[in-house]
């Protein structure tokens, strides 16, 4: 291939300008990524060598080697890995495949520090090496293609790159930064790189290579020898006994895992021994990643069999609702050769998600059960970023439902209502004498459902009810039907029934106050026939003069919400209008003939709006209004 010039894309020309433009604060980041991906593709090498023994070309030890060049100017981080194509590094370096871009600009804050970890998150880790380069050249040859179809690749960081054919006897990819003015200081300098290196790259499974260098007297100054030596540990972290490995170490691989700058929360690390052997290193995050909401993604748990990297997010291994969690995990068992395929279908795989599962439980378990208010804080931060989540798992993992159901947490009406800090247990712990069912109510937002009108005799009677708003409540509610032998009920399903919690002297006054006003109830049935399934007087309602419920077993309001926003047609059941015989409104109804549909009507657009929903027509409901205001 003649020596040809292509413009990279566009996403790529914005990264560029942002690498080089503001990232200077944190600019050794720059080597823990070309590292990374020099780690990767030695990684992708022993993964393709597994059935294609030649790739390995006589030279099966993978390393990284780092190359000072003081004379030129240059440091060179070279790989012996899978190396790339014409077409790959055209693709690879030219294009951003992923849709990373757009995320990845959306997230900077400008603050310096955080803007740099980002970098790795979104795969655009190789144009990092701009921060202090001002041209890199990449010289590569895939393995197992002859020596004449290396490339190479250069560019400046504008707007364009070049590439050529080369010949390139070794297998791999050399990436060659050509430091900029300024920078050369630093990164010519053997110490500050293994600085560097032991900073962020310690726990790379590869030996990172340096020549060594020694004091010349005569010259007074460090003169580099030809011998190599191993600047990093090069063993892998998860493979290393527990009491060897130092808190600050865990740290520094889940940050390198993960890239996420925070501490994670809890970490376990265990090995496995029984039916199916394998080492699992898991850590609980403490922030949300931008895509936690994707359940096509896959898993954060890498698959190693005997310490060979076999894949990333190897799904098989986390349910979908522990999909946030981050680790590894080596098996003993596995083929070495195993596929995504066969990992849905293995026992061994069964056994250690199953294994793995009670760990990210009893992790979890031990700070919502914890007596430390460290810990306590930690749950509840854990809730509010990944609660919904784990909500999933009620429906999703019936052998766990019960562990799972101690660890949810609601908003609810005992407190400020405000912070979801309830445990089922801490409502059954304050259940009423009498009181049978666990209450609770959903809505739209938090906010809807601690101002539902539903609540108002559970306030009067003092009674807890749980604020639940989150997407998947409903869902979740349809298949948890108990807790502790107590029922969850709905407040605005069914007639209100509270059981013993009601005393008789009070029901036998609603009744007669219901058999009373029968008649006004006809009539507002025959106005609202077209909305209403039914029409009744309730004791639900303290200050409020009406609210819809639903009947046992028809979807609430708020779930048809959301199915119409999720484009889904929810089947057409109509609410039943509640409504407070005592309240004003309702007795003005009674007396006030010539307005009589026009407040029926304005009845139950208020009772719509009540509970967050939007009414279908609202012009008449302004008509309405209007007519009532003027009249
Ligand atoms: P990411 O590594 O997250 O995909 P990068 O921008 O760091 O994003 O790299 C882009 C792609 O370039 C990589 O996915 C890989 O295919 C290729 N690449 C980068 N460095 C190397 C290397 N040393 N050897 C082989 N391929 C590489």
């Amino acid at each position: 291939m003649e020596k040809k010039t292509l413009s990279f894309q566009a996403e790529v020309q914005q990264i560029l300008h942002l690498v080089t433009h503001s990232l200077y604060s944190n600019k050794e980041i720059f080597l823990r990524e070309l590292i990374s991906n020099a780690s990767d593709a030695c990684d992708k090498l022993r993964f393709e060598a597994l059935d294609k023994a030649e790739l390995f070309e006589d030279q099966p030890n993978l390393e990284v080697r780092i190359l000072v060049d003081a004379a030129n100017k240059t440091l060179t981080i070279r790989d012996n890995g899978i190396g790339m194509s014409a077409e790959e590094a055209v693709a690879n370096l030219g294009t951003i495949a992923k849709s990373g871009t757009r995320e990845f600009m959306s997230r900077l804050e400008g603050d310096q520090k955080k803007d740099a970890q980002l970098i790795g998150q979104f795969g655009v880790g190789f144009y990092s090496g701009f921060i202090v380069a001002d041209r890199i050249t990449v010289e590569t040859r895939r393995a197992g293609v002859p020596a004449d179809q290396g490339v190479r690749w250069s560019s400046g960081g504008t707007g364009e790159f070049e590439v050529e054919t080369i010949t390139k006897a070794s297998r791999g990819t050399d990436i060659i930064l050509h430091l900029r003015e300024g920078e050369d200081e630093d990164y010519l300098k053997s110490w500050k790189l293994k600085q560097v290196i032991g900073k962020y790259s310690d726990h790379i499974s590869l030996p990172i290579l340096m020549q060594k260098e020694e004091w010349d007297k005569d010259k007074s100054e460090y003169v580099t020898q030809d011998e190599w030596e191993t600047v990093n540990k090069a063993a892998a972290l998860w493979a290393r006994s527990k009491s060897d490995v130092t808190d600050a170490e865990y740290q520094a691989f889940y940050q390198q895992i993960s890239y996420d700058q925070s501490a994670p929360l809890a970490y376990t690390h265990n090995r496995v021994e029984g039916r199916s052997e394998y080492t699992q290193l898991l850590y609980i995050p403490a922030k949300a990643p931008f895509d936690l909401w994707n359940r096509d993604k896959r898993g954060g748990v890498k698959l190693y069999v005997k310490r060979v990297f076999i894949m990333d997010d190897a799904e098989a291994l986390m349910p979908v609702y522990l999909r946030f969690v981050k680790g590894v995990i080596d098996s003993n068992d596995l083929p070495l050769n195993v596929s995504r395929e066969l990992l849905q279908e293995s026992r061994d795989v069964k056994a250690i998600r199953e294994g793995s599962t009670k760990r990210v439980l009893s992790m979890l378990e031990s700070l919502a059960d914890s007596d430390n208010a460290d810990d306590k804080r930690k749950y509840a931060d854990f809730w509010k970023e990944f609660g919904a989540v784990l909500k999933e798992g009620i429906g999703e993992d019936m052998a766990n439902r019960e562990r799972l159901s101690k660890l949810l947490r609601f908003a609810s009406t005992h407190g400020t209502g405000d912070e979801p800090e309830v445990s089922f247990a801490d409502y059954v712990g304050r259940m009423k004498e009498g009181q049978e069912a666990i209450y609770y109510i959903t809505a739209d937002t938090l906010a809807a459902a601690k101002n539902s009108p539903q609540l108002e005799i559970f306030r009067k009677k003092g009674i807890e009810v749980l604020l639940l708003s989150d997407r998947v409540d409903e869902w979740m509610l349809s298949h948890l039907y108990e807790f502790d032998g107590k029922p969850l009920q709905s407040i605005a399903k069914g007639a209100v029934d509270l059981g013993k919690l009601q005393d008789e002297e009070e029901k036998k006054q609603a009744e007669a106050a219901a058999e009373a006003f029968k008649p006004v109830l006809d009539k507002i049935k025959e106005a609202l026939k077209d909305r209403a399934k039914d029409v009744r007087a309730t004791t639900r309602l303290v200050d409020s003069p009406a609210c819809l419920v639903v009947e046992e077993g028809d979807m609430s309001g708020h779930l048809a919400r959301l199915l119409k926003q999720a484009g889904q047609a929810a089947p057409a059941s109509q609410p039943i209008l509640e409504v407070n015989p005592s309240h004003a409104l309702v007795k003005k109804l009674e007396s006030d003939e010539a307005h009589f549909a026009d407040l029926a009507h304005l009845l139950f657009d208020q009772a719509v709006l009540a509970e967050g929903g939007a009414l279908e027509n609202p012009a008449e409901h302004v008509q309405r209004v209007t007519r009532l205001l003027v009249a």
